[in-house]
């Protein structure tokens, strides 16, 4: 058996680097310091279908086709949709991402990524009123209060409380006895457990409270009994908690981008953190999802000027959130085409959405069997990221982590197989 050090796991936005890999042959058979999540995508499950050749519905049926036929036929839909829609992207790397930015210029299509159905509110926020960011590093080292609101990471970020709450950094030489933990959230979770003050506000009373609270910071009185449901007298002390931070941080999660403000709850959010800056020092993160979803944000940031919802239709970029957006395209049933890759819309977009996923021709670029490859019409596996296939991905603060490659798959990378698919787009488009 092989052991191979240093793996990055290509799960969640934590982007842990310290994974072992126990490698027999061609397998990844076992994993060390990764979580239950990070472990089971490394470890094959049994009975688990993994895709090895190309599939294309033939006569309502599922039949073996070679990648040439299933690159022409992908690259077919492409060119010939007139509204096609490029969706997924969160896990894969940058250099897959920024092909994938150059097909959707030479397909007009629009390109968008899981933002768009997780923190794109955060972004629409930060377009607005700003992005007082740090490092994990920092928080590691300095943070000695650390607030969780509307996100539960002991079940969708499990190492993260670990890293950043429990570990020991070099001013926070005791870890936990030295920081403060707050948790906002309307349910009792398993890491409100964990918090010094839980403050368990009412369900869509985000914006509220966050209200209240910046008004407290601000030297106002708070003029009801309770906000949010929350009792003033409890608002008064984690705000006295929060001016007192010598290093504190507010990582904030889909409590706040789903429910009622979206956007306008970040926004409050963000005013509340510049705000806090003129008594104490205080940062936020936001706790993105997949592993690259935050690369796919600044891969196509730097290529188009805009993060996601790029609409290339008239030749150039253009973004606007709400009309360009992949559930927009779908449920205003304007998208006539859709490639689908290291995502599944399938699973997770509503059912409006599904029901035009259902009227289109849909391609996946995917490894596994999935809801969104029940719909397909053509399926392509390629290698996974992180295990079979080398590339970047930015851990959700923004910094960029090289993915190792640990075991061998006779199957092209995402990159690759973007790169036959945009060859054929040309080769279409010139002979038009
Ligand atoms: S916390 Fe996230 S990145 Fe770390 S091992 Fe678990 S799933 Fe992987």
């Amino acid at each position: 058996m092989e052991i191979v050090k240093n793996v990055v796991c290509p799960f969640c936005g934590t982007l842990c680097d310290d994974i072992i890999c126990k490698v027999e042959g061609d397998e990844i058979v076992g994993t060390m310091n990764a979580c239950r999540i990070g472990h089971s995508k490394f470890v094959h499950a049994e009975g688990a279908e993994r895709y090895k050749k190309p599939l294309m519905r033939k006569n309502g049926e599922f039949v073996e086709v070679s990648m040439e036929e299933a690159i022409d036929k992908a690259a077919t839909v492409l060119a010939e949709s007139k509204r096609p829609l490029m969706y997924g992207w969160s896990c894969t790397d940058c250099d897959a991402q920024a092909v994938g930015v150059e097909l959707a210029e030479e397909a007009k299509a629009i390109i968008d990524n899981t933002a768009s159905v997780c923190h794109g509110p955060s972004v629409l926020a930060l377009q607005d009123v700003g992005y007082p960011i740090c490092t994990f590093g920092e928080v590691k080292n300095r943070a000695d209060v650390v607030v969780y609101w509307g996100c539960n990471p002991f079940h969708a970020h499990p190492r993260h409380l670990s890293r950043h709450v429990y570990g020991r950094g070099f001013f926070r030489e005791r870890g936990k006895p030295d920081r403060t933990l707050i948790v906002v959230d309307p349910r009792e979770s398993d890491s409100s457990k964990l918090a010094d003050i839980h403050l368990q506000l009412d369900y869509n009373k985000d914006y509220e409270l966050l209200d209240a609270m910046r008004a407290v910071i601000l030297g106002h009185e708070i003029l009801y009994d309770e906000v949010a449901g929350i009792p003033k007298e409890t608002i008064y002390e984690a705000v006295d908690v929060l001016k007192n931070a010598q290093f504190g941080v507010l990582f904030f999660g889909m409590g706040m981008t789903h429910t009622r403000g979206k956007h306008r709850n970040i926004d409050t959010a963000i005013c509340m953190v510049t705000d806090l800056n003129d008594s104490a020092k205080f940062t936020l993160i936001p706790m993105r999802g997949h592993y690259n979803v935050t690369g796919f944000n600044q891969v196509c940031t730097w290529e188009s000027g805009y993060p996601y919802c790029v609409d290339f239709a008239t030749g150039s970029a253009r973004y606007n959130p709400g009309e360009s957006g992949s559930n927009d395209l779908l449920q205003n049933k304007e998208t006539d085409g859709m490639m689908v890759i290291a995502s599944d819309p399938g699973a997770h977009f509503p059912q409006k959405a599904i029901e035009r996923m259902a009227e289109i021709p849909v391609i996946a670029i995917e490894p596994h069997r999935t809801p969104t490859t029940e719909m397909a019409d053509i399926i392509i596996p390629p290698a996974i990221v992180g295990m079979e296939a080398a590339g970047t991905a930015y851990r959700m603060e923004g910094v960029p982590i090289r993915m190792r490659k640990v075991v061998d798959i006779d199957l092209l990378s995402d990159k690759e197989i973007l790169e036959r698919i945009l060859a054929r787009v040309k080769e279409i488009n010139a002979s038009k």
